[in-house]
């Protein structure tokens, strides 16, 4: 085993990929602490947006300032309906659901292309696996956040597979929201993700690249809970 005693499972992709439904069974399954860094950046946009502050790399001294002085608590929780989920709250106030609203999905992006709010947000990340087993899953973990991982997964859908589950996620809070326009935001998202110049969305060099369009997520789970166990007799 490598001198880093935690294992470290890195979720990589884009635009709902399926990341965060796969790799919570997976952690579930594996014991591991599961981290949304998704999570992080949309809470962060969502401080921004109600302090009215400028999103934009001139104004990170008062972004920085903002971020350090908020409470940020990322929570694992199962509800009474057996649901698992990472619950958010900023300054105390519950923000779980807030942060999947349009107005964040429309500045995330810009939020999370700021270096220094980057900096203090992987910092955060890599603080956790040193101290947890974790399966993470995001744009940068296995370039970025943890090279180190004990495996790297990169998880892709089609555009027209991975639209058309956003659709039906986002459809249950906003009914006008169409196909087109939520197709039209994922390929916005995703360009901007993979076209910024700090840490950008891409297939870390070692990373095992998975398909999902056909596949159901007991599959994606099954195929990752074998893959993370391959590894780990291997690091043993
Ligand atoms: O995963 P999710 O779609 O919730 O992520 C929201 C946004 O946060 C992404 O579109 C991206 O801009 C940013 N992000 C990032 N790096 C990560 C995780 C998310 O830049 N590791």
């Amino acid at each position: 085993m490598k001198a880093n005693k935690f294992f470290q499972v890195a979720i990589d992709g884009p635009v709902a990929a399926g990341k965060g439904t796969a790799a919570k069974q997976v952690a579930q399954e594996l014991g591991y602490l599961y981290v949304d860094t998704g999570a992080m950046y949309r809470a962060a946009c969502l401080l921004f947006l109600e302090a009215g502050l400028e999103i934009n790399p001139e104004n990170q001294d008062q972004l920085v300032a903002a971020l350090e002085q908020a409470d940020f608590d990322l929570h694992n929780v199962t509800d009474e309906a057996g649901n698992f989920y990472t619950r958010v709250r900023l300054d105390g106030r519950d923000i779980t659901t807030r942060i999947r609203e349009q107005d964040v999905d429309l500045n995330v992006s810009k939020t999370a292309a700021l270096p220094r709010i980057r900096e203090k947000l992987v910092a955060k990340q890599q603080k956790l696996a040193q101290t947890h087993h974790v399966v993470m899953e995001g744009r940068d973990i296995g370039s970025k956040v943890l090279p180190e991982a004990t495996l790297k997964v990169f998880l892709t859908a089609s555009l027209e597979v991975r639209a058309r589950r956003r659709h039906e996620q986002l459809a249950k809070s906003n009914p006008q929201l169409t196909l087109e326009e939520v197709t039209r935001q994922i390929q916005e998202r995703d360009y901007n993700d993979s076209h910024r110049a700090t840490d950008p969305l891409t297939v870390a060099q070692d990373a095992v690249v998975f398909d999902t369009s056909g596949m159901t997520i007991p599959e994606t789970v099954a195929d990752l809970l074998r893959l993370v166990r391959e590894r780990i007799a291997q690091v043993n």
